[in-house]
């Protein structure tokens, strides 16, 4: 409130100021990324990144399966062509035996893809080192969609600072929000200067209204940026307060052995946006079960994204994989993990699960 009443008494209210400068130095401070473009949201963050590494019309551009449709929708805005990979087991993030494969195919049949987005879902990093060997070794620029991964680290390192763009969410869901909102990342200084410019309308350095290019209206608004400032105050409380949730849930469903958890991958530390859990492939009880029982007493379970390759307006596109994320998808429910989740709660929804059991 204190930064926003700021933005309303100095009338800062516009897609430009103080807090606008601020909330990104802040960003910049806590992921280790020298430069950052606060924007509209993390979808617009996506789309300008393909802008930026010149993905044009009929080009190829490789994505994570397993994610929500905002990391692929803007491949298709430019006119692009998502190849979608499957997950593997250890992260439920893109398999890199699958990204190659695909890579090397997609060169085969004439076309070497543009640019790879790759997603940390649900706070837990993918395999970061094979990811950038690979890309490297192709020469294929990594788009990182970190929307639900702030501050989670590999080998202490912010997800998001990895690839060539790091994309970050501050929608109404994420771990911290600015009600909308987003952030495009980058260690080249050019990147994040050019999502600026293109999130500005593209006008040139002109007194009058110049533009070679085509440009956004997808800045962020400095109230928004007041609203983020705030917290970036709370961020650190909010990861251990999912963490804590995501200890419980663990600690309350243990003696379940059709339940499972996502353990956290050797040198990865994640923000526990949401707690998953996975039933057991035999287990009598499924998660569509679990989901609707929990329905019963209003409380709010989901079952994971859905693969692109299953989605209808994605499924002509294509795909290479082994089956990894339909599967998840089959047997994987979020269980309410706000950060305002009370322990009353938790623990209410825990005996409900018990029960079923
Ligand atoms: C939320 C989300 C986005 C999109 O961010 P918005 O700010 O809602 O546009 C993109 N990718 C993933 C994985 C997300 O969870």
């Amino acid at each position: 409130m204190k930064y926003v009443q700021q933005a309303m008494d100095t009338n800062w209210v516009a897609p430009l100021g103080p807090n606008v400068d601020e909330f990104e130095n802040e960003l910049s401070r806590f992921t280790g990324s020298p430069n950052v473009a606060a924007l509209s949201s993390g979808t617009a963050a996506i789309h300008l990144a393909l802008i930026i590494l010149r993905v044009k019309r009929e080009d190829e551009v490789i994505c994570s399966s397993f994610t929500f449709s905002a990391s692929a929708n803007p491949i298709v805005y430019e006119g692009a062509v998502p190849v979608f990979i499957d997950s593997e087991t250890q992260t439920w993030n893109f398999s890199p035996p699958h990204l190659e494969e695909a890579i090397k195919d997609r060169m085969k049949k004439g076309k070497k893809p543009k640019a790879i987005i790759a997603v940390h879902l649900y706070g837990q990093c993918a395999k970061i080192n094979e990811m950038t060997e690979i890309a490297n070794r192709f020469e294929i620029p990594v788009i990182e969609d970190a929307a639900e991964s702030l501050g989670s680290t590999y080998q202490k390192k912010h997800s998001g600072t990895f690839g060539k763009i790091g994309c970050l969410s501050f929608n109404g869901n994420k771990i911290i929000t600015t009600s909308g909102g987003g952030a495009l990342m980058s260690e080249e200084k050019w990147i994040v200067e050019k999502a600026k410019f293109l999130s500005t309308q593209a006008r040139e350095n002109a007194p009058h209204y110049e533009h070679k290019e085509i440009g956004f209206n997808y800045r962020m608004s400095n109230i928004l940026a007041g609203i983020g400032r705030g917290q970036m105050e709370v961020l650190p409380l909010r990861i251990q307060q999912r963490r804590k949730i995501y200890q419980n849930y663990v600690e309350q469903l243990s003696a379940i052995s059709e339940i499972s958890f996502l353990p956290e991958m050797e040198g990865t530390f994640s923000n526990r946006w949401l707690t998953c859990i996975l039933i057991d492939k035999n287990s009598k009880v499924s998660r569509e079960d679990i989901r609707v029982e929990l329905e019963k007493e209003n409380v709010d379970a989901r079952p994971f994204w859905k693969p692109m390759h299953l989605q209808p307006v994605f499924k002509d596109y294509p795909y290479y994989g082994s089956g990894v994320s339909d599967d998840l998808f089959e047997r994987g429910l979020c269980l309410p993990s706000g950060s305002n989740l009370e322990e009353s709660d938790q623990a209410m929804i825990c005996e409900l699960i018990r029960k079923m059991f």
